[in-house]
This record gives C-alpha cells, structure tokens and sequence, in this order.
C-alpha cells in the first residue's frame, strides 16, 4: 500500500515556475512545500535514459540530502514521427537561453525532413513523471500523459515550452490559447487535461490525504 504524505515535503527543483505549479497543485492537502534551492540542496545530474529514472534520481538527492519527502517532476514532447524524440531532451532542444520559438522550429523542421503533413502523421504525447521519494530510500513514482497534433504555426501565448504548438485531442485550442485552469482542468470542473495534472491526481489518490 502506498504511503501518506503528511508535514513538509520538499519539491526538487530549482525551477521557480515548477515549484509555483506544484504548490499550487498541493494547495489544500495540508501539506507544507519547500522548496530545493531554499533548502540550498545540491542539483544532481539528469543521466536517466526515461522521464520516472530521472524524476526518481531528483526526488531521491533531496530526500536523501534533506532527511524529508522529497518531491520531483520530469516532463517533455514526444513526436511519434520523430521516434519520442525531443523526449528526455524537451528543454535542451531550446538551448541555453531557453528559446522555444527556435525549439519548435526544430521540430516543425523535422517533421517537415519526415514528411509528416496530415494530423495523423504529426501525433505526440506530453509525458509527465512524477515521484515521491522518503528519506528512507523508497519512492512512488506516476506517469501521465496527454495525446495530441502538432499544429503550424503556433498557436496562443498563455503557456510556456511546446504549448503553442500542441492540440490535445477533444479540443480546437492549443495549449498555449488555454489559462491553466483549462489545460490542467483539475476537478470539480475536469477529471485532469495535462499530463502534469493527471500524473498528479493519480499521486494524490495514492499518497495525499
Ligand atoms: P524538465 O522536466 O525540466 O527536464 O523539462 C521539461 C521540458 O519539457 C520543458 O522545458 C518544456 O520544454 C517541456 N514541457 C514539459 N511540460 C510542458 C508543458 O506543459 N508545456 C510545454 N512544454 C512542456
């Protein structure tokens, strides 16, 4: 049986907008996030070959080094013409100023060299892992994933990475064109629209109160 999350967790990353997400996600579970880089815990290398093996090497170097839960996410695009590719690799594919605007050119460009044209050629998934690691060196780990089209040119200036360029199935609006009530679409209104929110709920079903 899983374990229950009480106290204080800590959120391995030192990204302030996925620790403003997973707050906002743990809001109302009566548990107190803090964060990695307020904690001064060292970044450890991502040298998992799948979203889980480096969502897990994360939550286990905080838990381990802060004696806590320790909460971590890993995430990306996975174009099926492209093999999974940019996969593990979402983030690199923009480069060191973080250009997604060049990152989705480098997708439109290889699916333009595969000939992928028609909605059913150009398929990908956003994945998203999630795992909680105790300080006793066990862990849970969940997956969610959201089945889409890449859509060009892009599309909306709500969201941030691939957003502007991926239509979930079942909807006429990028991500990018949707707030983040709508594209995570948590309940009472949804039942999870992101991969973020889906691999969330599957954890607060398993390990929140
Ligand atoms: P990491 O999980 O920090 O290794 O990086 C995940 C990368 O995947 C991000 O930098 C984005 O490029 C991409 N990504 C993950 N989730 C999303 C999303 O919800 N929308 C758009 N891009 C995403």
């Amino acid at each position: 049986m899983a374990r229950k999350l009480v106290g204080r967790v800590v959120i391995a990353t030192h990204n302030p907008g996925k620790l403003k997400e997973m707050r906002e996600l743990l809001e109302g579970y009566g548990v107190e996030a803090v964060s990695a880089a307020e904690l001064k815990l060292p970044e450890p290398r991502e040298s998992g070959m799948s979203f889980a093996e480096n969502a897990r090497i994360k939550a286990r170097a905080a838990a381990k080094a802060a004696r806590l839960p320790a909460l971590a996410d890993d995430s990306g695009l996975a174009v099926t013409a492209l093999s999974g590719e940019p996969g593990i690799h979402s983030a690199r594919w923009a480069g060191k100023d973080k250009d997604f605007a060049r990152a989705m050119r480098l997708v439109e460009e290889k699916l333009h060299r595969a000939n992928a044209k028609t909605p059913e050629q150009r398929r990908a998934a956003f994945i998203a892992a999630l795992c909680l690691a105790w300080p006793d060196g066990s862990d849970q780990c969940f997956e969610g994933r959201v089945e889409g089209t890449l859509v060009w040119p892009p599309r909306g200036d709500k969201g941030f990475g691939y957003d502007p360029m991926f239509l979930p199935d079942g909807f006429e609006r990028t991500f990018g064109e949707m707030d983040a009530e709508e594209k995570h679409g948590l309940p009472p209104r949804g039942r999870g629209l992101s991969h973020r929110a889906r691999a969330f709920l599957k954890l607060a079903e398993a390990c929140l109160g």
